[in-house]
């Protein structure tokens, strides 16, 4: 038998892992996928959709999936005082990455309790209470007497109310607590309004540092994790997740692996879209991050408690 040469092994080591991670994420995308949802995207500064959320926004606003995209920003993340070229970055961001009519599809709000800031929390019934008057203004138009809504545009109501939010989880990605905020206030949203209809909740995973800046080889780790959760499942018996809220078939884990196109897509909504926001190390994570390629979201079966 020849003899493998050693140059051949790395090429043949991406060939397996490429084939595993493309094969399991499809398998798994085809039974657990977002359609026919009418979902939002819940965001704290100008530029986290793409850095963080590129590959499911380009998912799931795929025509064949039925879905429709909001995306709420809550704040203009003004730490340097370019709010406002920031929120027109990410209307074109958001565009790029394909969601449609940004105007009226993407509000982002710039209230002097809700400002940028990495150490600061946003308070839960504040941020709750935006949501509640977005989610409002998407289903049944704009409310002019509201100043956080963007001025220049209207927002006309569709009549259906959203069923799906989408934010980051309780590490949101690095530790910001703009970020955590989120999340928080989404499960008390869900948790204390009345008069809404079932909502499911999906948190982006967060993971340790060392596999933030490994790109697509983290979609192999995460599917071998995932694998393996199946596996203990499987041998202890079927598990059936007790959901508190949720509005019935909801996936418990959702993955989106973008292919190449996706990837330079996602680098292109951030050089292209936030230009303001190019400073050197964010090349650093739009060559690496795993976030550019690979998102995996976990459907929040506990709801809002108190820590
Ligand atoms: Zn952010």
């Amino acid at each position: 038998m020849p003899a493998i040469r050693p140059s051949l092994l790395l090429p043949i080591f991406f060939a397996i892992l490429s084939y595993y991670t493309i094969s399991h994420i499809s398998t798994h995308t085809a039974t657990s996928q977002l359609r026919n949802r009418n979902i939002a995207l819940l965001i704290a500064h100008p530029d986290d959709e793409a850095m963080f959320f590129a590959p499911t926004i380009q998912s799931i606003t795929s025509p064949s999936l039925n879905n429709t995209l909001r995306i709420i920003c809550f704040s203009t993340g003004d730490a340097d005082g370019l709010g406002s070229t920031r929120k027109h970055e990410l209307l074109r961001s958001a565009s790029l990455l394909g969601v449609p009519s940004v105007n009226s599809t993407v509000l982002v709000h710039d209230h002097p309790d809700l400002q940028d800031g990495m150490y600061h929390s946003w308070s839960k019934d504040l941020v709750a209470s935006l949501l509640s008057y977005s989610l409002h203004q998407f289903e049944n138009g704009r409310n002019d007497e509201n100043e956080d809504a963007n001025p220049q545009d209207e927002v006309e109501g569709d009549g259906i109310p959203v069923d799906t939010i989408i934010t980051f989880d309780s590490y949101g990605v690095s530790g910001h607590r703009n970020h955590i905020s989120l999340r928080t206030a989404a499960q008390w949203y869900i948790k204390v309004y009345p008069n809404k209809p079932s909502i499911s909740l999906y948190t982006l995973t967060s993971v340790p540092l060392y596999r933030k800046y490994l790109g697509v080889i983290d979609a192999f780790i995460s599917a071998v994790i995932a694998d393996k959760a199946t596996l203990y499942a499987g041998l202890d018996g079927p598990v059936v997740q007790e959901v508190k809220y949720d509005s019935g078939k909801a996936p418990e884990s959702l993955m989106y692996l973008s292919g190449w196109e996706g990837y330079r897509l996602a680098q292109k909504a951030m050089t292209e879209g936030h230009k303001s926001q190019m400073i050197w190390f964010r090349w650093g994570w739009i060559a690496l991050s795993r976030y550019m390629v690979f998102n995996d979201l976990k459907l929040d079966t506990i709801g809002y408690q108190e820590y």
